[in-house]
């Protein structure tokens, strides 16, 4: 097991979205997130680096770290969870005035404060991983919106993450673009790469997820493998979500 959740809670203001989530992600397994939409699916990956900091539950990590979001946490124990997942967006995020390599090596060098040189090679290795050795100096506007995802993995893979974290990687993408940020999370996942990723694409998650999570109104409907979940699902709400999509 790579990492524990449980009795996750978070709330904007009144709205409570995350109503005491119990999930485990096993090492190297690929976990695949599925829901209606403003179900919370993205607030939840949030939460599993603090980007939205959760009102209760605990993490509990393979290595012993643990946190109970009872607790005031310490900037220590933030900064330990950010650099145990990399989280890739749904609109890259890149910075516009950055070339691709340098959006690469900000986290290692500037938050992380590792030497240059030494990530500039990681860097370009990862740019070979996803197939853009070509484009290192390019900006993010001289890029297409697949190749500013595959620059938004890397950059993600470039803090040497535990935990790759996705959210709907592809779903501001044309519709012709999709396939190749989809096969870079496919590597990835044979690599052996832990992964958590919220997705519409459901041939996909099929295919690449270990468990796929059906999520809706704040709580985890059902979960389990992929067959069982999307071909011969229990419930009757994630019956009605597949019928609705499909
Ligand atoms: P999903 O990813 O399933 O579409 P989200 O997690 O994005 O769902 O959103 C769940 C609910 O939380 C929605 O009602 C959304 O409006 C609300 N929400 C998300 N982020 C915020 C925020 N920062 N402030 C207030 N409400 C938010």
């Amino acid at each position: 097991m790579l990492l524990s959740v449980k009795g996750l809670h978070k709330s904007f203001g009144d709205l409570e979205v995350l109503k005491g989530i119990d999930v485990e992600i096993e090492k190297g397994s690929v976990l695949a997130i599925i829901g209606p939409s403003g179900s919370g699916k993205t607030t939840l990956l949030r939460c599993l680096n603090a980007l939205e900091m959760p009102n209760s539950g605990t993490f509990e990590f393979h290595d012993g770290f643990s946190l109970d979001f009872d607790k005031k946490l310490s900037k220590k124990e933030l900064l330990t969870l950010r650099r145990k997942s990399g989280m890739v967006f749904q609109s890259y995020n890149l910075f516009p005035h950055k070339t691709a390599l340098e959006n690469v090596m900000e986290g290692p060098v500037i938050v992380q404060k590792k030497n240059k040189d030494q990530v500039r090679q990681s860097a370009l290795n990862l740019f070979e991983k996803v197939g853009l050795a070509d484009k290192v100096d390019l900006y993010p506007h001289q890029l297409s919106g697949g190749q500013q995802q595959r620059v938004g993995i890397a950059r993600a893979l470039a803090i040497e993450p535990e935990l790759m974290l996705f959210d709907e990687p592809t779903s501001a993408l044309d519709p012709e673009l999709v396939g190749e940020v989809l096969q870079v999370i496919r590597d990835l996942a044979k690599e052996g790469w832990t992964i958590a990723i919220v997705t519409h694409e459901l041939k996909f998650a099929e295919q690449v997820a270990d468990q796929v999570l059906f999520f809706d109104g704040g709580h985890i409907i059902e979960q389990g493998p992929p067959l069982e979940i999307l071909k011969n699902p229990k419930e009757q709400r994630t019956k009605q979500f597949l019928n609705r999509i499909l």
